[in-house]
């Protein structure tokens, strides 16, 4: 199977020089890993540039934070048709550090609408912040792919990614089980196929949540993912490399 990984840099580097040696790094270890399909997702000032001086087809680009509206007084933002035009390919939508700052569930279905429109592969993430015993958090994660997906049509199924992303995985010391995962795996499915239709299989589902080199093997063998987004791993050029090297491998 071929692996999507999508590389979240979030607010790092601090320079373009910077993000052009973390680019060119991983890069290198992206090429040797034949089987993987790798998704940069840079700051926003640093895409254009990177895309423009990319003459690879193995890495596309990812915009992490965009506006569903094309043009605004929206001090500060940018827009889905900004990010398209930079060169992303695909968008992150409700990321948990994006929905803690407001993101709102209305919010990614328009968004996941407009990246449709415009060709661009919305990548939905989903996830609680924390579990309880009585499992409230599957009517969470329902309600989240429900409003998310509202709008998407059926023909569309295969161009969503949706990233499993609790928040009580991000930045931690550990990632989730892949049990767990696989357990998530066949909700998401099942949510999905209830709410549209047996296309709803074709979905791509991720895991993102402290994966490193250690754990992203276990997670592809037995998760039920077609992927994994990472952040922290994704910012360090060893790191980044070991890690590729371990999706390679799975
Ligand atoms: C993230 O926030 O998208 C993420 C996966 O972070 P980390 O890998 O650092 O837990």
């Amino acid at each position: 199977m071929r692996a999507l990984v999508v590389a979240n840099w979030k607010m790092n580097p601090a320079t373009m020089r910077q993000a052009r040696a973390l680019f060119e790094a991983t890069r290198r270890a992206g090429e040797k890993a034949k089987h993987v399909s790798l998704v940069v997702a840079p700051p926003a000032v640093f895409l254009r540039e990177l895309k423009s001086r990319y003459a690879g087809r193995k890495i596309t680009f990812a915009i992490q934070h965009a506006r569903a509206e094309a043009l605004g007084a929206y001090t500060g933002d940018i827009s889905l048709v900004q990010a398209a035009d930079a060169g992303a390919s695909y968008a992150i939508i409700g990321h948990a550090e994006r929905r803690a700052a407001g993101e709102t569930n209305d919010d990614t279905r328009a968004k996941v609408t407009e990246a449709l429109r415009l060709g661009l592969t919305p990548i939905l993430c989903v996830g609680e912040s924390k579990r309880d015993p009585g499992g409230a958090h599957f009517s969470l994660m329902r309600e989240q792919l429900r409003t998310g997906c509202w709008d998407v049509q059926s023909f569309e199924l295969k161009k969503l990614v949706i990233v499993y992303e609790p928040l009580w995985s991000i930045g931690q010391d550990a990632a989730m089980s892949p049990r767990d995962m696989h357990e998530m795996a066949i909700f998401i499915r099942k949510s999905l196929v209830e709410m549209k239709n047996e296309q709803a299989m074709n979905v791509k589902i991720l895991y993102g949540g402290s994966v490193d080199e250690t754990n992203a093997g276990g997670m592809l063998r037995q998760g039920d993912v077609h992927g994994l987004l990472v952040g922290r791993a994704s910012e360090d050029a060893g790191k980044i490399a070991s890690l590729l090297h371990a999706v390679e491998a799975a």
